[in-house]
């Protein structure tokens, strides 16, 4: 196990396995145009699966796929399998939008994949394709569906919460949530590369989403846990379960073993981090297992980031990057990064 400059250990990886999407979150991939990372530069299945080795070397045993959308890298079933095949990995797990989940679940299911997380931000098709400038919701709550009808384990709803978007759902989600078995968590709607539309004004805090949760349903307990998981668990009076993610306005850095590999092998140590370690160019050129795990031990030894805290800090707070610099780098958006 290595840790970085505040004791934080290297536990968990979200993998971007593309940096493509089907849909265009105005939270997320607001603008008409994008710059898309070169097709050569896109690792290979194998050359995943070959990073995630070393990782696991090195104590990683989460491995998130995510994206873009992760569901467009086609035969991401192959991908899975390889990555179940490792059994240091304890926790094999996805984030979709759900558009193409119907189709793929069985598949990724008997390839290995643990559990999923569908991102679901509204239960009004209209509301959603203002949201998504798509049409697609129906195909997401039938991806939803077709988890619950296979009895997949694990299953997570993850909204971004939107002052006068969809702030007035919450309560019709968590009820959602029940019919389906899956857990629901709050996002607060954060700042990062890409929501270039964000100003704090939008943001529904997690204080407000437990007033809100807690005039409907009476008291709400937190559940204490020890993980370093980004989404603190509350219950419900009736026993249900859900969680909030609150990185906007009580960040949780210090706990933080995430770090966030991009399709073409940028390795980020925060979602607000600027820079990345080029692991792409060193697998290319030929380095053996022992040199990349060194590359990415020392990396992670100095790492000091503590991106959504500095964040808070700020007085001003506007979105972290402007839509220029994103054009010139997209691997400072959140779709390249993989959220
Ligand atoms: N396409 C997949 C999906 O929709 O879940 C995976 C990639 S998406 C970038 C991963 C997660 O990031 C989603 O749950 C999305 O809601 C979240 N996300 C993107 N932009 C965000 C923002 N500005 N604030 C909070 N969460 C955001």
């Amino acid at each position: 196990m290595i840790r970085d400059t505040l004791e934080r250990p290297l536990r968990n990886l979200r993998l971007s396995v593309t940096d493509r999407c089907n849909l265009r979150c105005q939270y997320c991939m607001p603008e008409e145009e994008y710059v898309w990372l070169p097709r050569a530069d896109v690792l290979t299945f194998e050359e995943m699966a070959q990073l995630v080795d070393v990782f696991a070397d090195l104590g990683v045993d989460k491995v998130r796929l995510t994206g873009g959308e992760p569901l467009l890298r086609r035969d991401l079933d192959r991908l899975v399998r390889l990555l179940a095949d490792k059994p240091r990995l304890r926790d094999l797990a996805m984030t979709t939008n759900g558009v193409l989940l119907t189709e793929q679940a069985q598949a990724l299911r008997a390839a290995g994949l643990h559990r999923v997380t569908v991102s679901l931000d509204t239960l009004r098709p209209e509301r959603f394709r203002l949201l998504t400038r798509r049409d697609t919701h129906p195909r997401v709550l039938e991806g939803i569906a077709t988890v619950a009808r296979l009895g997949w384990p694990g299953l997570k709803l993850d909204t971004v919460v939107m002052r006068g978007v969809n702030d007035d759902e919450l309560i019709d989600l968590v009820e959602y949530g029940g019919g389906v078995g899956g857990e629901v968590r709050f996002i607060e709607y954060m700042d990062v590369g890409g929501a270039t539309l964000w100003s704090m004004d939008r943001v529904v805090s997690r204080r407000e989403m437990l007033q809100c949760l807690g005039a409907h349903y009476g008291t709400i307990t937190a559940i204490p846990e020890e993980t370093s998981a980004p989404a603190d668990r509350f219950r419900l009076p009736d026993g249900r379960v859900f969680g909030i993610i609150s990185s906007t306005t009580e960040p949780f850095c210090r706990a933080c073993d995430r770090s966030r590999l991009t399709a073409d092998g940028l390795w980020y140590l925060c979602l607000y981090a600027t820079h990345g370690t080029d692991l792409r160019a060193a697998l290319r050129a030929g380095a053996t297992r022992e040199e990349l795990a060194e590359l990415i031990r020392s990396t992670w030894q100095g790492r000091r980031d503590r991106g959504a805290e500095e964040r808070l800090a700020q007085p001003d707070r506007s979105p972290l990057i402007q839509i220029g610099e994103l054009k010139r780098d997209p691997h400072l958006e959140m779709h390249t990064r993989g959220g």
